[in-house]
């Protein structure tokens, strides 16, 4: 009788953790904790991803990980970065511009902390090196305490635009080349942040101001940011679970868990979509493949510095501490919030990816029934890209359509998530991933 209770129990509570494993609730929990004020959006500010970093090797101690880099799971490494911290603020003609609804610093903003005159450029001309330098020439009085500005609102030709942006992005090249102190910009909506152009030091002031704010000549603007350039001290965090037979061999599950941190003390960035739910997602497939493992070891690296150019999957894959031979697969996640329209799977048709990809398909058709499984081509624009270099079986999962939130912006929050379809993504790749790769 005691052998049938305990046999009960044991087959109800794996019932219990299978539902659980692939339950919204617990990803909501994930998510609310990692885009907390507490987190500072994860990013180089406020040592985000170190908090971040430590709240992750707290989960996967509690679903019971042992280290896959001995002995607190951190692969440790860095890279030159700008990090803003404390006040961020801006006046025009003495109104003050709110943050980032009207005004936003570039990532790779130089510190502020003046008045300046604005000094009306064409876009046109700012895009042209010799034009540039003939209008600087013509503008020597004051250009000191001047910040060109260029209206990019009204520009029609998408060229110039484009020019003019890749300019801005690239302004370290000009240091030391120019007397101006920087830039402002004029825009409709204040652009998206990215850090892979701002792992330079640069000279210059660059700033965005929303376009319609700006109403008269020789404006004057007062800014006020502090952007240090410094060396980041990072990790990825790695941990795994014993393959069921063969326990030398590898299976990688990865998402990035770092974003864009803050612009100042005010201007957080949650980035619940890009990639609290990729990481959420890794920790709930942790507790699934903990209770059923797979034949082959499951490793989970969370990847740091992906938003300045997938710095953690190229020092991972760098540093080997995996013998490559011995990977079977790699599977990324990153940005799963919604899923109305299905899911897209980078990498798809390669020789030694396609039997996975096929298998999502039928799977799809038969039980999951997702809108759609799609296939794309690899592109490098994810922590997959280290890996399909070095010619492993790597792909890269991400949801299409079902969501509100924005991208690469405040508002990308667990409120604008979009988890209705969540179950059924996170079963069906655990589908695929017991076909492919061996389960219980
Ligand atoms: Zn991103």
């Amino acid at each position: 009788m005691k052998k049938v209770v305990i046999a009960t129990l044991v087959l109800l509570s794996s019932l219990l953790l299978t539902v659980n494993a692939q339950d919204s609730v617990q990803m909501r929990h994930y998510l609310k904790d990692l885009c907390s004020p507490a987190m500072h959006g994860r990013g180089y500010a406020y040592n985000g991803d170190a908090i971040a970093a430590n709240y992750i090797r707290t989960q996967l101690k509690r679903i019971g990980l042992a280290p896959f880099v001995y002995p607190d799971y951190y692969e440790r490494y860095g890279f030159n970065v700008h990090a803003m911290e404390g006040p961020v603020s801006a006046t025009l003609n003495g109104d003050t511009l709110r943050p980032w609804e009207d005004f936003a610093f570039a990532p790779h903003t130089r510190s502020a902390n003046d008045e300046f005159t604005l000094l009306p450029i064409e876009p046109e001309t700012l895009a042209d090196p010799r034009a540039l330098k003939e209008f600087c020439n013509k503008n020597t009085r004051h250009l000191d305490k001047s910040l060109l500005y260029v209206d990019l609102s009204q520009c029609e030709d998408k060229k110039t635009v484009d020019k003019v942006n890749e300019m801005c992005h690239f302004m370290h090249v000009w240091n030391g080349q120019y007397e101006f102190p920087g830039l402002v910009i004029g825009v409709k909506e204040i652009p998206v942040w990215s850090f892979s152009y701002a792992k330079s030091r640069c000279d210059y002031i660059i700033a965005y101001v929303k376009a319609g704010l700006v109403k008269k000549r020789n404006s004057k603007i007062q800014l006020l940011c502090t952007n240090e350039y410094i060396f980041h001290e990072t990790q990825n965090v790695c941990a795994f679970i014993p393959g069921s037979a063969v326990p030398d061999s590898f299976i990688i599950i990865t998402a990035h868990y770092d974003h864009l941190g803050q612009m100042g003390e005010d201007v957080m960035f949650p980035g619940c979509h890009d990639n609290a739910s990729g990481t959420a997602t890794a920790l709930d497939l942790a507790q699934y493949f903990k209770d059923h493992p797979l034949r082959y070891s499951t490793l989970f690296v969370f990847f740091s510095g992906e938003e300045a150019g997938l710095m953690g999957s190229f020092f991972f894959v760098r540093d080997s501490i995996l013998d490559f031979s011995k990977i079977k697969f790699v599977l990324n996640l990153d940005l799963l919030c919604g899923g109305n329209d299905g899911i897209t799977v980078v990498n798809a048709k390669a020789d030694n990816t396609k039997d996975f990809y096929n298998e999502l398909v039928k799977m799809n058709e038969k039980k999951h029934k997702l809108k759609e499984v799609r296939a794309r081509d690899n592109a490098n624009n994810s922590d997959h890209a280290p890996f399909v270099m070095k010619g492993l079986p790597a792909v890269f999962v991400y949801t299409m359509g079902g969501r509100t939130g924005g991208y690469h912006a405040p508002s990308d929050t667990p409120e604008n998530a979009g988890l209705e379809h969540y179950h059924r993504i996170v079963s069906l790749l655990i589908k695929g991933m017991e076909k492919v790769c061996g389960g219980m």
